[in-house]
């Protein structure tokens, strides 16, 4: 038998009414804050990621899906290539490539499966989904403004309620822009000196190349080391300073609560200043749901003009399952099994059904081969509300049984009084 690679995974009724009820939500939320939405390729130039993420950051270094594709000419060297393990980098190449500054579209939102090679566990798959979003412009447009911070950030918050998701943490940071981080590295590089030879090789590495990842290090015995380094937050520069201050200003203002987390670095390197992620105690090990920040020099590094941005990508897995405990069933039941009764009646039943459909009825069709208690026992198991007999008495008298499989109640209904019926009741 074939089965679903490791790390991948069907998603089947009825969870994906739930996907959807989250699809929807998002959809709804980002309207009433003016996003619009964005397509990029599930594919890129791989080094569109070693640029932007970082090469030393885990996934680049260790997680992407990567191949050579071939040339045209079997002598061509073929190109590099990567399944997306994120969407930022997509977006911002976009809106490089098309000078979308110039349409004005600085808001973008993008629902889409991500890919990266890790270790599967609960919550943590290769191929995951990820709602995010970006806002991105000119410094003109006030992109690089703490106001935009808070309006992502409360935009979240407003998402997370809406879904009736409760007991959410927001952790925040402000991880410094280049001045700032390169008087941190020196502090890193310096601390780490007489510590780092009793520490995992990947951060002995780290400590050479790229100290801040040393913070994305999830091994035990590194953590009293990492817990005693030097935190971004004592480099700060004063504007840097002065944009975190007023962030948390409008946050306080709107209420959103939040804690500071100073050791809160992101595990991806274009991030600059604000850093942030929400977490949800039911998730158990991979409580993070969602995480952003801003990157204001990443349009630069990808060969486009100053544009300061931030956003964030939800964890869709993630939030699917800390919705599952709580969530209202959000599948929405048949409203009528319609049952033809004997030869000729499923061309009686095709017509009836394309009317009610037609009405916005959810209707299920059984077959004229079916007994009527073959019938009855269908509808119950697909949870119709109603049953609809179409028999040849029926069809001439131009009306239906109609029984509630609820109440078992039954009754005759004249074929123009059937959508109102149904509905009424509904
Ligand atoms: P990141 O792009 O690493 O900032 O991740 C943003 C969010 O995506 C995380 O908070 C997780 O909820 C989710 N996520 C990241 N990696 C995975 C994965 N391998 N499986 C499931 N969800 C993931």
């Amino acid at each position: 038998m074939i089965k679903a690679v490791r790390g991948t995974r069907d998603l089947l009724p009825p969870d994906t009414a739930l996907w959807n009820f989250v699809e929807a939500a998002a959809r709804d939320v980002f309207r009433a804050y003016n996003f619009q939405e964005i397509r990029t390729p599930i594919f890129e130039e791989t080094q569109l990621f070693s640029r932007s993420v970082g090469e030393e950051t885990d996934i680049v270094s260790k997680e992407m899906f990567t191949w050579e594709d071939r040339g045209r000419a079997q002598s061509d060297k073929g190109q590099s290539l990567t399944l997306r393990p994120e969407n930022t980098a997509g977006v911002v190449r976009a809106y490089v490539e098309h000078k979308l500054w110039e349409r004005g579209l600085n808001k973008l939102y993008y629902i889409g499966p991500q890919f990266r090679r890790e270790r599967p566990q609960k919550g943590r798959y290769r191929q995951f989904y990820q709602i995010g979003a970006e806002v991105i412009g000119p410094p003109t447009a006030g992109s690089e403004s703490p106001a935009r911070d808070a309006e992502i950030i409360e935009l979240l918050a407003t998402f997370l309620d809406r879904l009736g998701i409760a007991g959410w943490n927001l952790e925040l940071n402000s991880v410094g822009c280049p001045n700032d981080r390169a008087s941190f590295n020196e502090a890193l590089r310096k601390a780490l000196r007489p510590v780092v030879s009793k520490m995992c090789a990947d951060c002995q590495r780290r400590a050479v190349t790229n100290p801040l990842r040393v913070f994305d290090c999830k091994v035990p015995e590194d953590q009293p080391i990492i817990a005693k380094l030097p935190r971004i937050s004592q480099f700060l520069d004063e504007p840097c300073r002065k944009h975190f201050r007023e962030l948390q200003g409008i946050l306080n203002s709107v209420g959103v609560p939040f804690a500071i987390n100073d050791r809160l670095v992101r595990g991806l390197d274009y991030y600059t200043r604000t850093a942030f992620e929400f977490t949800h105690g039911a998730l158990g090990a991979q409580n993070a749901v969602l995480g952003g920040g801003r990157y204001d020099g990443l349009s630069e590094s990808l060969g486009g003009p100053s544009a300061p941005g931030i956003g964030f990508a939800i964890g869709e897995d993630r939030l699917v399952m800390s919705l599952k405990e709580s969530a209202e069933p959000v599948l929405r039941r048949p409203d009528v099994y319609i049952a033809p009764l004997g030869p000729g009646m499923n061309r009686e039943a095709a017509r009836l059904a394309r009317e009610l459909r037609r009405h916005d009825l959810v209707v299920e069709l059984g077959d004229e081969s079916f007994r009527l208690k073959k019938s009855f026992e269908t509808a119950t198991r697909v949870g119709a509300k109603f049953t609809l007999i179409v028999g040849e008495n029926e069809v001439k008298a131009d009306s239906f049984a109609v029984k509630n499989l609820e109440t078992g109640e039954q009754v005759s209904v004249r074929r123009q009084e059937l959508v109102a019926r149904i509905q009424s009741d509904r």
